[in-house]
């Protein structure tokens, strides 16, 4: 947690705008919060590269800029309660605690889940809380949502989260056959339907049914 110096975070933040992230306030989020320590063992040593990365369960910490460009296209205010389905490396439900009033985040792998927590406690992010279950009937006793964030791709973006986001709200979801390039698509909920824009060719894990049996 030490590596994180000065020089470490210009690059960081410089291979950030490169790519598109030009949100004051997520580059803020984003230079708070130091990614090493979501990336465990061999690969830690790689945690400022603007890259995906393993990590347990055979899941990936998403690319930075790619965490960058989704929490940008939610538009969150400082009111917000934010869902996050794909909890994998905590990364990403990090970063958007920083900007959003409360997050909860669910992965299907337990493991995740409580190394996850670990963390959010060492950083005193105290405003996340994360829950093992299949996220993609997303959180009923929680819903509904102003934003939701989904970093797992699924076929078409899943109806209880359609139901569970708020009129207004804003949801950011990959969508697509898991082996081919998926679509980054955020959808908003109007008062009567919902309004689809596609933001950009991305790769992701696939969003799988049911609780992981490996943990
Ligand atoms: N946001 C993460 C990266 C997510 S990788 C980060 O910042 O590190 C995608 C995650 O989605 C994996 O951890 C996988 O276990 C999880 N996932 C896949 N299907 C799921 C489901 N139905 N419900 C909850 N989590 C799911």
């Amino acid at each position: 947690m030490t590596r994180w110096d000065a020089e470490q975070k210009m690059q960081f933040l410089f291979a950030l705008r490169s790519n598109g992230v030009t949100d004051q306030a997520v580059l803020s989020a984003m230079e708070k919060i130091d990614r090493a320590p979501f990336v465990k063992g061999l690969f830690a040593e790689r945690a400022y590269e603007d890259t995906p990365l393993p990590i347990a369960c055979g899941q990936t910490i998403s690319q930075p800029s790619v965490v960058g460009l989704m929490t940008q296209a939610l538009e969150i205010s400082p009111r917000d309660k934010v869902l996050e389905v794909g909890t994998g490396s905590g990364y990403q439900a990090a970063i958007l605690s920083q900007l959003a009033r409360r997050v909860y985040t669910t992965d299907r792998h337990r493991r995740l889940v409580r190394e996850a927590r670990e963390i959010f406690e060492a950083m005193d992010l105290a405003n996340i809380t994360a829950i093992t279950s299949d996220g993609s009937f997303g959180l009923p006793d929680q819903a509904p949502f102003d934003r939701i964030l989904v970093t797992a791709a699924a076929e078409d973006p899943p109806g209880p989260l359609l139901e569970q986001l708020k009129i207004g709200g804003i949801m950011v979801v990959p969508v697509g056959q898991s082996d081919a390039v998926q679509s980054l698509i955020r959808v908003r909920r109007l008062e009567n339907g919902f309004d689809y824009d596609e933001l950009r060719p991305v790769r992701f894990v696939p969003l799988i049914e049911g609780l992981a049996r490996d943990h």
